[in-house]
């Protein structure tokens, strides 16, 4: 099991990959995606290789060291999966009579207590504590407002992975905690005919005022139009993101523009942006005014870069 094996995935793993190499993982990550796009196999080699013993970290995961061996077998104790009952029952991983009740289909409070329990223990075996969250929507309220205090103070050398076909059906509040990672055939390549908007989108971001800003969103206001606008500003803020993380951007014309960005705005800034597309292109799905919602994202991005 490898990198390769993750197949048509290539800016995930990249993102990933190049997190681990340069010892820079992010505490969690959102893999987002439909089903039966890769997610929880990038997840099982994000565990190899942040456990791996081989060296050099680009060599990993090797597959053949003792803990690339344990955790292949399920076995290694820096790597923990929490899913509902039900979906350990469907895996054979529980037995239906072990429980006293039906299984549930929800992650509860109890089970991301314990998890965090867990994850407050320094790593036993590895380097890095990996764990593995399926389906992530499947958390229900009250155990998600209990998994965020673990994210807003997460234990050290400790990384989430957050699986999730319906990253919406999260609080926002958890989504903005995590960098997401998209998989799967979506719309979120940064196209060369979509430069002369970016660099315009972002010279009025940087502008001294507003105006340039609500001109930028006014050109693009006919509702299909922004909702291509949003898309390839979401496309966007991921390159961003990766770039601030030392991932490679998929379109190298704007990897100068890409790098100076991301000297100077904050991470946490780059993640509440993202969380701002979502909104916007959720509101432009559901028929909102074009104009009004791309002067949402623009201000809403300028103030978080300013703030
Ligand atoms: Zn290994």
């Amino acid at each position: 099991m490898n990198w390769t094996d993750v197949a048509g995935q290539d800016r995930a793993v990249r993102i990933l990959r190049s997190a681990l190499v340069r010892d820079q993982a992010h505490h969690a990550y959102l893999l987002a995606g439909p089903a039966g796009v890769g997610k929880e196999l990038l997840a099982r080699v994000f565990a190899l290789a942040a456990n791996c013993e081989a060296e050099p970290p680009e060599a990993r995961p090797c597959g053949v060291c003792s803990h690339c061996k344990a955790i292949a077998r399920g076995n290694f104790p820096d790597v923990m999966w929490l899913m509902p009952q039900a979906e350990m029952v469907a895996r054979g991983l529980i037995s239906r009579a072990d429980l006293e009740a039906a299984p549930s289909k929800e992650i509860r409070v109890d089970e991301v207590r314990a998890l965090a329990k867990r994850l407050s223990f320094a790593a036993l075996r590895g380097r890095r504590k990996v764990a593995i969250v399926t389906p992530a929507e499947a958390i229900n309220e009250r155990a998600q407002n209990t998994l965020l205090k673990t994210l807003e103070e997460p234990p050290p050398a400790t990384t989430f992975l957050l699986l999730s076909a319906n990253p919406d059906a999260l609080l926002p509040t958890i989504r903005s905690r995590c960098a997401r990672v998209q998989l799967g055939p979506v719309p979120e390549e940064v196209d060369p005919e979509h430069r002369p908007f970016l660099e315009a989108a972002e010279r009025a971001l940087a502008a001294a005022d507003e105006r340039d800003a609500l001109d930028v969103a006014e050109q693009h206001g006919e509702r299909d139009d922004a909702l291509r606008a949003a898309l390839v500003f979401q496309a966007w803020t991921r390159d961003l993101l990766a770039a601030q993380s030392g991932g490679q951007l998929e379109h190298r014309e704007l990897q100068a523009l890409a790098a100076e960005i991301g000297q100077r705005v904050r991470p946490v800034a780059l993640l509440g942006q993202a969380q701002v597309c979502s909104e916007v292109i959720e509101a432009l799905e559901q028929n909102g005014n074009g104009r009004l919602q791309l002067e949402r994202l623009f201000l809403r991005t300028r103030e978080l870069r300013n703030g």
